[in-house]
């Protein structure tokens, strides 16, 4: 006989871990016990050497599908406890300070095979849920995570899910929101004045949704707008009301042999579509979909998601057609989760509106993720995944709170390796939007009892994050934008130590009065040196460049030709611009008034898509590229570039890839092969770069971070390019490349910072 006490780390409560290890314990004859305590699972193990060990590798390989081990410590007791059998022993309340929730888990097989088996108890009852499935950050008002901490504390449970509850061997033994039609929430449906047509709810709605109508359904972290995905009216309708003119929309078909018929899914894709977690999946279109053609807007790739509640699953099949489900909010505010809230203001979208009484107690979107070379590469990071911390590599030592970027905003708490990353945000442009960073803050605060003692925040003087920063009253460090994003790669991928970091995106605050945004530095956690950057022309109008594109084009034709007239000659030939356009550009390219210098990447492919005529006026940062990425389609040319070593930091000069545009342009080429080509040299741009710092630093690790490299086809061009050349490329795989992942890079450089200082 020998004994072990074993210590499980990671997701592994409120997942059905104890109940396995019971199972599994006599299984293989093992006494002992299994308790919860404040930093997971500890078992205390006896038996024979043999089955000892077959039990610690079903602990380690078969856990729960919720639960996610990850670490497993092994201890010899000297003397093995003496339990007449094995038992589930009650938590021991030490703090609780590091418990960790699992995020929201998608209806599990178990439960769907009950919804719609009709001789369950449970039969179509749209709250199903079970240990391994259902809502958890969304409900929770308090850790630890039982019952009475949630918005289920008002449900008192009936003698049988009351049995379940206490049952061990039960698959809902301590399953928090276990519930049945007879104790537990339920559905209603309204129409805007609050009225309750007859019928059942859920077949009422679907049946409303068929005919062309726009139901706001109460979902896990907020309230969604559906419609039908295949009608062209039902969608405009809900474009128009929702005044989002071009953003995609996501699609929730029934099920994955559904999403198959719509797009191009491979074993990863359907892994990703169909795991725990069901993030929006953006995949490619097949020819001849159903799909409305305004729901895509125009990109090559469509968001699509398959049902992760019972009341979607159960919608979604009644309806018998694809649904559009979006963010239940008008364009710029946070999403609706109270009732009251989305009658008021979803009010003037939906026609009718499908409720229910379980409060949602957090905001949270629905998460966008792709695969990218073989492995998740996150969009928008939100439910089913935040805020369930990241571990990283380097510890902090006093707890960081970063408060993110302006746009794609989350935050981030750094309390030793734990990197708590938020959920999603939005812009922080509106004074709602900035409640809902408030609110998100101080649940998060209050969940995991995280006491922030520095606070990072971007350079950018206008940001609201920067703005707020000193109200905390803490010791500030500014951490520069593209910094961030090196940082945020790096610790997503676990590295550390000096690097060669690309950040390309469309824009971040440098430290030289221009705007950054293509970057190749050589940094580290604490610090970093400008290796490189992308050649600058004028911004004239500053932002107004972000919207209006021929605006970035004209500054670019002003870095060809030097003086102005000329510039806006040439560029007139190609695109029409007014008089008091024109008059206004000239103006602000001679006196550079409002005129900053930029080395933005993104604002590149801007220009190129005015030039090539593909768009003028972008409805939202990074559209043009977007679209200048769906149609690229060429032969393997590109264009040309210069790197200009002659001074520090180096220069990327575009001024030649510009001309051969223009060249091409003039030959009548068309905008999908100057596409390709400008793609392909842009990443060839990267790649060279990165080669030569790499033999001026002796460094070979580059990662990848910013928002261009979102853009799939240059980003795939230049991992293989660097891998090529010998160098070993990151992207991001756990936060987004995009500024989303900002708050975590600003986390770990404040903490280093911190340590040094
Ligand atoms: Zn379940
Ligand atoms: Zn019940
Ligand atoms: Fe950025």
């Amino acid at each position: 006989m020998r004994g072990l006490k074993i210590e499980v780390r990671g997701i592994v409560q409120g997942v059905g871990f104890r109940p396995f290890v019971y199972r599994v314990a006599r299984e293989y004859g093992i006494t002992g016990s299994v308790s919860n305590d404040s930093r997971g699972v500890t078992i205390h193990a006896s038996g024979e050497g043999e089955q000892l060990y077959l039990f610690l590798n079903a602990i380690k390989n078969e856990a729960p599908p919720a639960a996610v081990v990850e670490e497993v410590n092994v201890f010899t007791e000297g003397r093995p406890s003496r339990y007449p059998s094995f038992e589930i022993a009650p938590s021991s309340a030490d703090g609780g300070r590091e418990v960790l929730v699992s995020p929201d888990i998608a209806t599990c097989r178990e439960c769907i095979a009950e919804l719609f088996d009709p001789g369950d108890r449970r039969y179509l009852y749209p709250f199903i849920n079970c240990t391994n499935c259902g809502p958890r950050f969304t409900i929770i008002a308090e850790t630890p995570y039982d019952r009475p901490n949630t918005s289920m504390a008002k449900f008192t449970m009936c003698p049988d899910c009351a049995r379940e509850y206490d049952d061990p061997s039960d698959r809902r033994f301590h399953a928090q929101p276990n519930a049945c039609p007879a104790c537990g929430p339920a559905v209603r449906l309204a129409d805007r004045a609050g009225n309750t047509p007859g019928g059942d709810p859920v077949t009422r709605a679907a049946a409303l949704l068929r005919e062309g109508k726009i139901v706001a359904v109460k979902g896990l972290g907020g309230f969604q707008l559906a419609c039908d995905a295949t009608g062209d009216d039902a969608v405009a309708a809900l474009r128009e009301r929702k005044q989002r003119y071009s953003r995609p929309f996501a699609v929730m078909t029934a099920t994955l042999e559904d999403a198959w018929r719509l797009c191009e899914i491979d074993e990863r894709e359907a892994d990703l579509l169909s795991g725990a977690r069901r993030p929006i999946v953006l995949l490619r279109e097949k020819e001849g979909s159903p799909i409305s053609p305004q729901v895509a807007g125009g990109l090559a790739h469509q968001g699509i998601f398959l049902p992760y509640t019972p009341l979607h699953h159960l919608l979604v099949r009644e309806a018998g057609i694809p649904l559009v489900m979006t963010s239940g909010n008008v364009s710029n505010e946070p999403i609706a989760i109270a009732n009251d809230e989305a009658l008021e203001r979803l009010g003037d979208i939906a026609d009718y509106f499908l409720l229910h009484d379980r409060d949602i107690l957090v905001r949270y979107d629905d998460s966008v993720s792709r695969i990218f070379k073989g492995a998740e590469y996150p969009v928008r990071r939100a439910r089913g995944y935040a805020p369930y911390p990241l571990r990283v590599r380097r510890r902090a030592g006093r707890t960081v709170l970063a408060l993110g970027p302006e746009l794609k905003n989350t935050f981030c708490a750094l309390r030793g390796d734990l990197a708590f990353v938020s959920q999603h945000i939005g812009d922080m442009e509106t004074a709602d939007e900035v409640r809902h960073f408030e609110e998100a803050l101080s649940a998060m605060r209050r969940l995991f009892s995280l006491s922030p003692e520095v606070v990072a925040h971007d350079l950018h003087p206008e940001y609201a994050t920067t703005q707020m920063a000193p109200e905390f009253g803490l010791p500030v460090i500014g951490v520069q934008h593209h910094h961030a994003h090196v940082v945020s790669c790096m610790a997503d991928r676990d590295l550390t130590g000096e690097v060669i970091g690309v950040a390309w995106d469309g824009t971040g605050y440098g430290q030289d009065g221009t705007v950054w945004g293509g970057e190749f530095l050589v940094a580290d956690e604490t610090g970093f040196r400008r290796g490189a950057h992308l050649y600058r022309y004028p911004m004239p109008g500053a932002d107004a460049c972000v919207h209006n594109l021929h605006r970035m084009a004209a500054g670019v034709m002003s870095g060809l030709f030097a003086d102005p007239t000329d510039a806006l000659e040439r560029l007139r030939e190609r695109i029409e611009i007014d008089d008091a356009e024109a008059e206004s550009l000239l103006f602000q390219l001679r006196e550079r008034v409002n005129t900053p210098m930029t080395s933005s990447a993104g604002r590149m492919f801007d220009a190129v898509a005015a030039l090539a005529g593909v768009r003028d006026v972008a409805l939202y940062d990074g559209q043009a590229a977007c679209e200048l990425e769906a149609i690229a389609d060429g032969s393997g040319e590109y264009y040309d570039f210069l790197l200009d070593t002659s001074a520090e930091p180096w220069v990327v000069d575009t001024r030649p890839l510009f001309r051969e545009v223009l060249v091409d342009l003039a030959a009548g080429t068309g905008a999908p092969e100057i596409s390709a080509k400008f793609h392909a040299a842009m990443a060839l741009a990267v790649v060279e770069t990165c080669e030569a710092l790499a033999e001026a630093t002796g460094l070979d690790r580059v990662v990848l971070s910013g928002g261009v490299f979102q853009n799939e086809l240059f980003g795939g061009w230049v991992v293989d390019g660097l891998a090529s050349a010998r160098l070993r490329p990151f992207v991001h795989r756990r936060v987004p490349c995009n500024d989303g992942g900002v708050s975590l890079g600003q986390a770990v450089v404040a903490a280093a910072k911190d340590r040094v200082s």
